[in-house]
């Protein structure tokens, strides 16, 4: 850890979950030996939990790797190539408890369902991200907001893709507080949300039980 990693950090402190000093001390008390022992059991319960959500998809979407990245560069970011899901070890000992991790891997899922989807359904979800940018009501999706003390994470703005995976997650993993949430939308935006959700929820074409 140099000196720059530390500013760097404190550039970006309102967006971790806990102050800069911490997130070195626990990066250097979890190089990936003790990382593995120490969080044995938080990594196979992210595997079981992936092994559920593969048995929705049909072969060759589902994810076959979890690759845990150390680096202190990809602090808190999670992301997905091919069938490899990648991880930063910081969710298992930054953030409070297995909520934040499993959004984080409901969100990915979200990205390959996405996938799945047919022209029409890709047609009608520019349409809806059109709508909801016009209406300003990404903020509801941002699906960082939703778990524990991750801050970050969700950028519906980005693209349709972005937002479904953010609408997959949350409908499928915060259901009850995304309805909270939606009590305070300006009911004539509702239709709108509707169709947002019944597409998240969707039983895929290729979906195979
Ligand atoms: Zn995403």
């Amino acid at each position: 850890m140099t000196i720059d990693q530390i500013e760097e950090l404190r550039s970006r402190e309102a967006l971790l979950p806990i102050a800069p000093d911490s997130v070195v001390e626990r990066y250097r008390r979890y190089p990936p030996p003790v990382f593995y022992e120490e969080f044995a059991s938080a990594i196979a319960t992210v595997a079981c939990f992936i092994d559920s959500m593969n048995q929705a998809l049909p072969a060759g979407y589902r994810i076959d790797t979890l690759a845990i990245d150390h680096t202190f560069e990809n602090i808190g970011t999670a992301g997905r190539t091919g069938t490899r899901l990648y991880l930063s070890s910081s969710f298992f000992y930054l953030y409070d408890g297995p909520a934040v991790l499993r959004s984080v891997i409901m969100h990915e899922y979200g990205h390959i369902h996405y996938d799945l989807l047919d022209p029409e359904q890709h047609a009608e979800l520019l349409e809806i991200w059109t709508s909801l940018q016009q209406s300003a009501l990404f903020y509801v999706f941002r699906d960082g907001e939703y778990s524990a003390n991750a801050r970050v994470g969700g950028h519906p703005q980005d693209t349709p893709e972005e937002l479904f995976a953010s609408a997959f997650n949350l409908f499928h993993n915060n259901e009850a507080e995304i309805r909270a949430r939606l009590q305070y939308v300006d009911p004539r935006h509702y239709p709108l949300v509707e169709r947002l959700e019944s597409l998240a929820l969707s039983d895929l074409p290729g979906k195979k039980p």
